[in-house]
Parts: structure tokens; C-alpha cells; sequence
């Protein structure tokens, strides 16, 4: 098997754009690719969510509707 990726891809494997290359073309993720993809899904999760903002944003949500 290959370790590079058909076409004009300029995609590593053990990165997360390595890991969209494998979607796209269909094939395989590799575990280079997933450990890389989840890593990246991490950081992405770690940084848009925070428990005590997300939490301040439902209370606000919520008086927002008890208003009316
Ligand atoms: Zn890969």
C-alpha cells in the first residue's frame, strides 16, 4: 500500500488534513491519520468549548425565554 495520497494532494500522513485526504479519496484512515485527526478534534473542542461560558449562555438563554 501507498503512503502517499493519489493526485495533486498535498496531504501527510499523521496529520489532520492527511486524515481528510483519506475521506476523500475513500480509503483507509490510517492510525498516523486518526490519532492525528482526533488530536486535532481535541484542541478544536478544548477551544469552542468552555463549561462556564456554554453555561452562562443557557442562563442567559433561559431568562431570555422566561421574559418572554
Ligand atoms: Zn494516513
Amino acid at each position: 500500500m501507498s503512503k502517499d495520497f493519489p493526485g495533486r494532494s498535498k496531504a501527510r500522513h499523521g496529520t489532520d488534513a492527511g486524515f481528510q485526504a483519506h475521506k476523500r479519496y475513500g480509503s483507509v484512515v490510517c492510525a498516523d491519520c486518526r490519532e492525528a485527526h482526533n488530536k486535532a478534534c481535541r484542541e478544536l473542542m478544548r477551544k469552542i468549548y468552555d463549561p462556564a461560558k456554554r453555561r452562562a449562555r443557557y442562563l442567559a438563554s433561559k431568562q431570555a425565554a422566561a421574559r418572554g
